[in-house]
């Protein structure tokens, strides 16, 4: 687990590009060791974040403290980081050795110690024999872990990552997640990584801030973004989610088409008769046996099968409200067990805990 002591804090940053705000009122403090995945959508300002903590970019306004020190307006060079970028980066004409040596060559290390520390770091990024090869003999993945490797040689207290594994293949996107996140815990290195990806990010991160139009929205740990999305967008953004148009009837309950529902995790208060929007993920619906029925149930009609191997995706419209047919996964053991096929009738349960329920701006 991650040391609480405060390593790095953002306080009210704030850029704009001409006109355009790019981040607001930005304040944020990362523990030392955690790993911080800053989420969004393309243009939310993540980026731009990134490049203000490593003073590539300066802020309009704000400050950053390191470690317990003001680096709110130190050059990049004076700042205590390693980087690593989308693109890999490494120097073409360097090998991968004189690569990783790099940022220890600048600094005066002795020959014999950078010779070790390299060989070290090669070892560790899990390519001990590629020093002498250049990097346009190495795949994307292995490009990446020489840019890793180049990015700790010099003990950083801090790893920032941007976007580091989009330009890969998904199965090497996926080994290399792991690898990092060993790495990093291994090292016990603060790391921010700038992604996109939510899968990316609920499966690294140790919080993760999910950003919005140069905002945060939500800073939580992926379970809490996740089962208890602090608004709409986190909960549309984060994972699949069905957005239901309903009615408030008060007290938790509320109705969909002709049905009524009760739920425990309001989320907005909208009284009696306010327009609502519900937000259901796909395995808050659950088939139950026909004998439990409680409330909350509905009779569903299934509509569509996308088998996805180990689940499935169902599109099923439930009896009373067809109009908003909703999707729901379901295990490939239960699919088997109940022997389910388009046209097929299930009884699905929604469960009370999960149901978000938020005002409905445009209703
Ligand atoms: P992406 O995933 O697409 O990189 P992002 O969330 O990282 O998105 P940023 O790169 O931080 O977004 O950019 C945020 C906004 O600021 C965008 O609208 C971008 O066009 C704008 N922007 C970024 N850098 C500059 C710049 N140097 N000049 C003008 N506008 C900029």
């Amino acid at each position: 687990m991650p040391k609480q002591n405060q390593y790095l804090e953002l306080e009210n940053i704030a850029k704009s590009f001409g006109n355009f705000h790019a981040l607001r009122d930005i304040n944020l403090s990362i523990a030392e060791g955690e790993f911080v995945c800053f989420l969004g959508p393309s243009g939310c300002g993540k980026t731009t974040l990134l490049r203000i903590i490593a003073g590539l970019e300066s802020q309009d306004q704000g400050r950053i403290s390191q470690a317990g020190k003001n680096i709110s307006w130190l050059p990049p060079i004076k700042r205590d980081y390693g980087i690593v970028f989308q693109s890999y980066a490494l120097f073409p004409n360097l090998s991968i050795a004189e690569n990783v040596a790099y940022g220890l060559v600048n600094r005066g290390q002795s020959r014999a110690s950078t010779k070790a520390r390299v060989e070290e770091l090669l070892t560790l990024a899990g390519l001990p024999t590629s020093g002498n090869k250049f990097p346009s003999q190495l795949s994307g993945g292995q490009q990446q872990r020489i840019a890793l490797a180049r990015a700790l040689a010099t003990s950083p207290g801090l790893l920032l990552l941007d976007e580091p594994l989009s330009a890969l293949d998904a199965l090497e996107r996926v080994r290399l997640r792991s690898e990092i996140r060993q790495l990093q815990q291994r090292l016990g290195v603060t790391t921010i990584m700038v992604t996109h990806d939510q899968e990316e990010a609920l499966t690294m991160a140790d919080r993760i801030v999910v950003m919005n139009q140069g905002e945060i929205e939500q800073i939580g740990t992926p379970q809490q973004v996740y089962l208890q999305p602090s608004s709409p967008f986190v909960a549309s953004f984060v994972g699949k989610v069905n957005i239901l148009r309903g009615t408030s009837l008060g007290d938790g309950r509320f109705r969909i088409g002709k049905l009524d529902f009760s739920c425990e995790s309001r989320v907005d208060h909208v009284p009696a008769g306010g327009p609502v929007k519900v937000y259901l993920r796909p395995e808050d619906f659950v088939a139950r046996d026909a004998e439990n029925r409680t409330h909350n149930n509905a009779m569903a009609e299934v509509l569509k099968i996308e088998f996805l191997g180990a689940f499935s995706y169902l599109t099923v419209a439930l009896e009373g409200m067809e109009q908003q047919p909703v999707l729901a996964s379901m295990s490939l053991n239960l699919l088997k067990e109940l022997r389910l096929k388009v046209g097929s009738k299930v009884l699905y349960g929604l469960l009370p805990e999960r149901i978000r329920v938020y005002c409905d701006q445009d209703g």
